[in-house]
């Protein structure tokens, strides 16, 4: 069972908590974006036993008639052990969700994002992407990091095509001739990545970001150019500025909602990334 400090980052083990989780969100005008927790996996199983996880999830979110999509990573479903296992397996996934069974009343199958892993896998992840988006008519997304110097250049590439973009800060310690490093560097970055994807982009804009900041130019540049975009924050991170978000007229708020057993590594991650949340744990430790 994940304990109660734990259950604030994570919508619990099972995908029947994490749907409950997105009925209640839902009723307050926030849509969910549902991630099995793994990845890294070395051995076919566990990939494989994953991307099964995903068909039927697929399945059980239009069952549930949710307003939920997916986001899984490429180590979790068999990058590490091949190209051809992670293709395998993502094709497995978005067939599923657009397949009759995961079609919803209005007629689309389930949305599958792909989240980004470190810069060694950005071509493979893109490629991915391009074809899916192409062959679904942009039922996926794929994830980018303003972090990586590669990214304003495949922007470019990423205008063209259907589907949406998230856009992230980067979660990942890239070389320094890949990457920027600074703060500011990043934010600026950001700041630029974001102004271009209002300026080409016809729609499908994510703001992955909890960052005030960045939701502010956010808000200016969809002033400015009138091109529809969604935020999108994490379980348990800013959950007061998602509602207030959603209350607004002129955007969409997803929650990125992590789930499933393996759960401990995430939680410790969001522990150790920001001091409040560490205060956060130890006022939940002592006082009990
Ligand atoms: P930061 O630069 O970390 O913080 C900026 C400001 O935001 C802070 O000063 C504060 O005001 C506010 N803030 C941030 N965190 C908190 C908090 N816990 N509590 C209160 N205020 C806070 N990374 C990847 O590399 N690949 C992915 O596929 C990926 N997917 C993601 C999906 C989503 C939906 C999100 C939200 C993030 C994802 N990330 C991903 C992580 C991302 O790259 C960043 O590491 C992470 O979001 C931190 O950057 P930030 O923009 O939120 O703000």
């Amino acid at each position: 069972m994940i304990p109660p400090i734990a259950s604030n980052f994570v919508a619990g083990e099972t995908p029947e908590a994490a749907l409950a989780h997105v009925e209640a969100l839902n009723d307050r005008g926030v849509a969910g974006i549902l991630n099995l927790l793994g990845e890294h996996y070395e051995e076919r199983a566990p990939a494989d036993a994953d991307a099964d996880a995903y068909v039927d999830l697929v399945g059980a979110i239009a069952d549930r008639d949710v307003d939920a999509c997916v986001s899984v990573k490429s180590s979790q479903i068999g990058l590490d052990i091949g190209d051809d296992v992670f293709e395998e397996n993502l094709a497995r996934i978005v067939e599923a969700a657009n397949a009759p069974a995961a079609t919803g009343p209005d007629g689309t199958g389930t949305f599958v994002w792909i989240d980004m892993e470190d810069h060694e896998t950005t071509d493979v992840t893109l490629d991915a992407f391009e074809r899916h988006a192409v062959a679904t008519d942009g039922n996926v997304g794929v994830c980018v990091q303003a972090n990586l110097k590669r990214t304003r250049d495949d922007l470019e590439r990423l205008a063209d095509l259907p589907g949406k973009v998230r856009l992230v800060k980067g979660a990942y310690d890239e070389p320094a001739e890949l990457s920027y490093k600074e703060k500011a560097r990043v934010d600026e970055s950001y700041r630029d990545c974001l102004a271009y994807m209002f300026e080409a982009f016809e729609g499908g804009i994510a703001v992955g970001s909890h960052d005030p900041a960045m939701i502010e130019h956010a808000k200016e540049l969809y002033a400015e150019h009138g091109t529809p975009y969604e935020v999108q924050m994490l379980t348990g991170v800013r959950e007061s500025a998602q509602f207030e978000l959603a209350a607004e007229d002129d955007v969409e708020v997803y929650q990125y909602i992590p789930y499933g057993s393996k759960w401990f590594s995430y939680f410790y991650r969001r522990i150790r990334e920001r001091k409040s949340n560490a205060l956060f744990a130890l006022r939940a430790v002592v006082g009990n």
